[in-house]
């Protein structure tokens, strides 16, 4: 589409369109890991999210759940609402993982009685650290009522979501969201993706997400266009 280049990611880059409330978000092959500290790039990324995504929101707003998603442009392009992001990360957990694991001492692969929701300040600098409820109220990061919304609509998501996994073998372990405001209404943003989620094999716990490049197994670009597949199938 050719906009000026309004924001660049570590994953993303942002552009202008000729609409004021809509941007383009472009899909990049760059992966991070560690807030930044590894740095690569994984062939077709860019590609395999931006579908992987597309397709995820779509199936969420069949089920009620709004987002910034409005189309996907082109191989590495997706039309959304420009949003202004609320600077919370939601993590939503079915299994642990991660650092979670670290945190409790659950090993990987223990799976939790009920989905665990967190909550994590976006701040790359502090390399975004896990706060509460109270936190949130403190440093003005939204309201009470908006924090439930979060929670809830994250909760929602993660049942969309696992089920349309399970039903194609595979486990949804963990995922993070970020939310923002287009004219005051609260909406999903960002991406979803392998890059943000736990995405396991359900028969043999093969994984099919970032942990591949994150921890060097191997068989990252193979894992995101398994994933693409399955969802596509
Ligand atoms: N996650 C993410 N961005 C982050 C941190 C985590 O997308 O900046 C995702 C990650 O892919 C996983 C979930 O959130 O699906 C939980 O990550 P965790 O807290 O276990 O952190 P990690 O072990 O990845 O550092």
């Amino acid at each position: 589409m050719g906009g000026k280049l309004l924001y660049e990611g570590k994953a993303k880059k942002i552009f202008e369109t000729g609409h004021p409330y809509e941007v383009e978000v472009y899909f990049k092959d760059d992966a991070t890991a560690f807030n930044g500290a590894k740095k690569g790039q994984i062939n077709s990324k860019g590609i395999l999210n931006n579908a992987i995504s597309s397709l995820f929101f779509e199936l969420l707003e069949a089920n009620g759940v709004k987002s910034h998603y409005l189309k996907r442009i082109d191989e590495r392009s997706m039309l959304v609402k420009k949003l202004k992001i609320i600077q919370i990360e939601v993590v939503v957990r079915n299994i642990a993982a991660g650092s979670l694991s670290k945190r409790i001492g659950w090993p990987e692969g223990k799976a939790l009685p009920s989905p665990v929701v967190e909550f994590y300040y976006k701040d790359d600098d502090l390399g975004d650290p896990l706060i509460n409820d109270y936190h949130v109220a403190a440093m003005g990061l939204a309201t009470p009522e908006e924090l439930a919304w979060l929670a809830a609509e994250s909760l929602r998501v993660n049942a969309i979501l696992r089920d349309h996994l399970l039903a194609r073998k595979v486990k949804l372990v963990d995922f993070k969201l970020e939310f923002g405001k287009s004219d005051e209404e609260l909406l999903l943003g960002d991406e979803i993706s392998p890059d943000t989620c736990r995405f396991w094999d359900s028969e043999t716990n093969l994984r099919l997400d970032k942990d591949r490049f994150r921890r060097d197994m191997g068989g990252v670009e193979e894992a995101y266009q398994e994933m693409y597949d399955r969802l596509k199938g």
